[in-house]
């Protein structure tokens, strides 16, 4: 195994540079060189048949590719699933409710809907529940962040007007009118469909967020966190 040209078994235009010390008269291997790049490989840390293949296959000129886990499509760089898998998967893990009359949110998606029959114009299976939100003023982090700046072992009795803060702030919280929306993708609500809905159409949108976001233009949507009223 003295002459890189035994183990030859490759193409030669792939064939790694090899570098050989000038004084070695046996000619004996010492570094395998990427021909692409350059990047080389050495005999001695890593032996001749690694140092030879790792030349070839150089990772700089062929970077690692990552594919999905699910279907095996080929996925960006880092991703070990694909969009369309983790949409299954999150869809599956979901657990399914009955219909809480609304508002949704396409499932794993940001378009809202007032009612079913918006979300099945706009062609998903499934949509999520959301939670409802209001602004509100929590009183009681209000006089702690106060506290912190006041001197050590203080009190709320150390204020005055606490009980007017209170109720000025009850009121401004009762007197909110703007929800926000949250979709909550841990649950999940089937779309009814028609009977005459079109089964390829509907296939063809349901992973696609996109299509499914493209089909619901034009539908005014309740202000959420995720787009602005
Ligand atoms: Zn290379
Ligand atoms: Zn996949």
């Amino acid at each position: 195994m003295n002459d890189a040209h035994v183990i030859a078994d490759i193409d030669p235009s792939r064939e790694p540079i090899v570098l050989v010390a000038l004084d070695d008269p046996e000619h004996n291997p010492k570094l395998f060189a990427c021909r692409t790049c350059g990047n080389a490989y050495s005999v001695k840390q890593v032996g001749i048949l690694n140092a030879r293949d790792m030349a070839i296959n150089c990772t700089d000129c062929n970077p690692k590719t990552y594919a999905c886990d699910m279907c095996g499509c080929e996925t960006p760089r880092y991703w070990t699933r694909c969009y369309s898998c983790r949409h299954e998967a999150k869809l599956a893990a979901a657990t399914e409710v009955v219909d809480d009359g609304g508002p949704y949110c396409a499932f794993g998606g940001d378009t809202y809907y007032f009612d079913m029959g918006e979300a099945a114009d706009a062609g998903v299976d499934w949509v999520s529940p959301c939670t409802v939100s209001y602004p509100q003023i929590n009183a009681d982090s209000v006089l702690e962040t106060l506290l912190d700046d006041m001197f050590e072992d203080s009190s709320i009795d150390d204020m005055a007007g606490v009980e007017a803060f209170y109720a000025a702030v009850k009121s401004f919280n009762d007197a909110q009118t703007t929800p926000t929306y949250f979709g909550d993708d841990k649950r999940k609500i089937r779309v009814p469909r028609d009977t005459d809905g079109s089964p390829e159409g509907r296939d063809a949108q349901r992973l696609d967020g996109e299509a499914a976001t493209a089909g619901a233009e034009g539908i005014a949507q309740p202000s959420g966190s995720e787009q602005s009223a």
